[in-house]
């Protein structure tokens, strides 16, 4: 049955088939190397289950203040020992990748302080929180100074980073995924250099990784590499696309201790917060994560595989090493685009059979289509695609829950974009 809904997802195109088939078969090592990664995520995963040991006591919903609430803080400390921190922050309350970044900044750094952005270009979203100066409510409106390196042939600029260190910054950040920039992510390997690095440099500067979509993909986390902080959302990678919202940030006590008082208030810090609808997702979201990402880069590995196979630029290549969940196909036109999005979102479990469409969106200046037919809005360790209308017209597509889902929905993908 399997092999006639492939067909059928291919619009009958047996050459789309016979592709898929090839690109698997290109994949199996690749697949298998997934795969042990995977059950060595899992395994650190369920050891830090039974040490802390996590009991139905702690799904429980707790309410107002949420004082001595037993769920959230055993969160706190599964979180901090899967990250290989002292301490970790686990809310519902924190509203996105975005609110956990923006606590960790505003906590971390004072007025008169430095910022340093030191891989590239921020993600998107970040812009808001750094600002201009004397723009009211962001960093460089509280007079926190900000610089940024540029990229050199797509990796740190070493040089320009040792330059810049000079100044001692407060606060040095590292984005692991490559977000919406065509850039490699951030390697384990390359945190193991670049880390020591700035701490050779600059001792007292907090290393802070933006870690969002790079949570299990390898196997540490960039704490293993000295980073002092990261952050991300829980409806990326660590929720196992069963936490319904929230965020965490890891890394030591006192670190963490600042960056309560912004997440909540100086004097109640993380005291507080409850949650009503209990814990349980939380939970099962981050012990089935380590199974969830491997499906996903499974299928980002398949689709590079087979829409290179079909005359298209990929990247990451099928082969190339992986430090996120983001794959980039590089579309002809708009029309490509749009084809290709639609045709992810009608392979989705949620709104199969509503057909997205390019929009204006705040802060874009072209507009952008979005795939997205999760169960959770937004979530994007489930299957989605999308790309602003405009050259050299990228597609970013990430996720699935599961590998047959994003096999389906490359090979719709393909053949409505060769259709056209
Ligand atoms: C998604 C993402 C963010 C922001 O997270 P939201 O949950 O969308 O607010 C920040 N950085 C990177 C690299 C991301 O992928």
């Amino acid at each position: 049955m399997a092999q006639s809904i492939y067909l059928n997802a291919a619009k009958e195109n047996k050459t789309i088939l016979h592709a898929a088939d090839s690109a698997e078969n290109a994949c199996r090592s690749i697949f298998s190397a997934i795969e042990d990664r995977a059950e060595e995520n899992q395994l650190k995963v369920l050891e830090a289950f039974r040490a802390l040991r996590v009991s139905p006591a702690h799904f429980m919903p707790s309410y107002g203040y949420g004082y001595y609430d037993l769920g959230r803080d055993k969160l706190g400390e599964l979180f901090a020992r899967v990250m290989g921190t002292e301490d970790a922050l686990v809310r519902p309350g924190i509203a996105s990748g975005t609110h956990a970044l923006a606590c960790a900044l505003f906590g971390l750094l004072a007025p008169g302080d430095e910022l340093l952005f030191a891989s590239g270009q921020p993600y998107d979203t970040l812009f808001s929180i750094i600002g201009n100066k004397g723009e009211p409510g962001t960093l460089q409106g509280y007079g926190i100074r900000y610089s940024q390196l540029p990229l050199k042939q797509g990796s740190v600029d070493y040089t320009a980073l040792a330059a810049a260190l000079q100044t001692k910054p407060r606060v040095c950040m590292l984005q692991r995924s490559r977000g919406y920039c065509n850039r490699p992510s951030l390697c384990m390997g390359d945190f193991h250099k670049l880390i020591p690095f700035i701490k050779s440099h600059s001792p007292h500067t907090v290393v802070l990784v933006d870690n969002c979509y790079g949570e299990f993909v390898e196997l540490s986390e960039p704490a293993a590499a000295g980073a002092d902080v990261v952050a991300g959302s829980l409806i990326k990678n660590p929720g196992g696309g069963l936490a319904p919202t929230g965020g965490y940030i890891a890394g030591s006590s006192v670190l963490l201790n600042r960056i309560a008082a912004r997440m909540t208030s100086p004097g109640i810090g993380r005291e507080v917060g409850s949650y009503a609808a209990g814990y349980l997702p939380f939970f099962q979201g981050l012990y089935l994560a380590p199974q969830m990402v491997k499906e996903s880069m499974k299928g980002a590995v398949f689709t590079a595989a087979l829409l290179q196979a079909l005359g298209f630029s990929v990247s990451p290549g099928p082969k190339e090493p992986r430090g996120c969940i983001i794959q980039t196909v590089q579309m002809e036109n708009k029309e490509q685009l749009i084809a290709f999005c639609q045709a992810i979102q009608s392979w989705s479990p949620v709104d199969a059979y509503v057909t997205p469409e390019p929009w204006a969106m705040p802060g874009y200046a072209d507009p952008v289509i979005m795939a997205a037919g999760a169960f959770i809005q937004g979530a994007s360790l489930e299957l989605s695609a999308d790309a602003p209308l405009r050259a050299p017209y990228t597609v970013y597509m990430q996720g699935g829950l599961c590998y047959p889902q994003v096999k389906a929905a490359a090979m719709a993908a393909a053949a409505a974009v060769l259709e056209n």
